[in-house]
């Protein structure tokens, strides 16, 4: 299903768009004619902009790394629709073995929590008044699961954010708003099936099952099937939408 949207003219920057949901929200922005600029730390990021025709410009930057998305993003002069989208999908169960660090769980909230603060705050003066801000959460911001305490933790922060954010910029009448994805078929997300399959002692067509049955709507979703949810926020259609964290999940976590 896709919905027309129009998006001549704005400014749109999507993170994380080398794969996944960001791909397919970044190439249906291409498609409604955004001038879009798209980034990601790999170098997968120039071949999705090339995969949109010249559509796309590409920006190879960690976001973890302050100085680096400083210097990555000096010469962009204007966004109007800023998706921080990019994330890192770890486990990182308690073990007993690390406690005075780990690792995995600094990394996750390094890119998850500090990577879109880095991002926007860089870019807030030059998001003009009534620009866009969204960030892609997750239904584990709502919810938890065990093993992946660093991944929750970040999603509940870009809640925080998200809603943080929204306040402060009112004013401004830029709009924040926070997508929640269930489960959508992606890389990090299989793999995390794969892992919450074999720490429950079940098979990953098994775990697969039980979730959809806990759907509304039973099905796996798609990165294409995320994208009308973000362009519609960002469009005139959301004006009187901001502080909100929207479930795009088929009905699996209603709260
Ligand atoms: P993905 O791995 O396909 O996409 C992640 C993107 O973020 C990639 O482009 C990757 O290069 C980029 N990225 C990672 N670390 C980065 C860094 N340090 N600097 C810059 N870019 C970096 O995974 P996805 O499933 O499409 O995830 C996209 C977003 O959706 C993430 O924020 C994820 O937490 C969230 N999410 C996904 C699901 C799901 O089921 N797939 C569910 C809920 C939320």
């Amino acid at each position: 299903m896709s919905i027309s949207f129009d998006f001549r003219g704005k400014s749109v920057l999507v993170t994380g768009a080398s794969s996944g949901i960001g791909q397919g929200v970044a190439a249906a922005f291409a498609r409604a004619g955004a001038d879009l600029t798209i980034l990601s730390d790999t170098d997968g990021i120039h071949a999705a902009a090339a995969a949109m025709h010249g559509r796309a410009k590409a920006i190879k930057c960690d976001i973890s790394d302050a100085s680096a998305v400083t210097a990555a993003l000096a010469n962009i002069e204007r966004v109007d629709i800023l998706v921080n989208n990019a994330g890192l999908e770890k486990p990182t169960p308690l073990s007993g073995t690390n406690p005075n660090g780990d690792a995995t769980f600094e990394r996750v909230m390094a890119i998850n929590v500090n990577g879109t603060r880095n991002v926007t705050d860089t870019l807030i003066n030059r998001i003009p008044d009534g620009g866009r801000i969204i960030i892609t959460a997750s239904i584990w911001a709502k919810t938890a699961v065990g093993g992946f305490s660093a991944y929750v933790a970040s999603k509940h922060a870009n809640v925080g954010l998200m809603r943080t954010w929204a306040q402060e910029l009112g004013p401004r009448g830029i709009r924040v708003n926070a997508i929640c994805p269930g489960w959508v078929k992606t890389g990090p997300a299989m793999a995390s099936l794969s892992e919450l399959a074999t720490t429950s002692g079940t098979t990953e067509d098994g775990l697969l099952a039980d979730v959809m049955s806990a759907q509304a709507i039973h099905g796996l979703m798609t990165p294409e099937d995320m994208a009308d949810t973000y362009l519609f926020l960002a469009s005139d259609g959301g004006h009187n939408i901001t502080g909100q964290a929207i479930n795009v999940d088929r009905g699996e976590v209603m709260s």
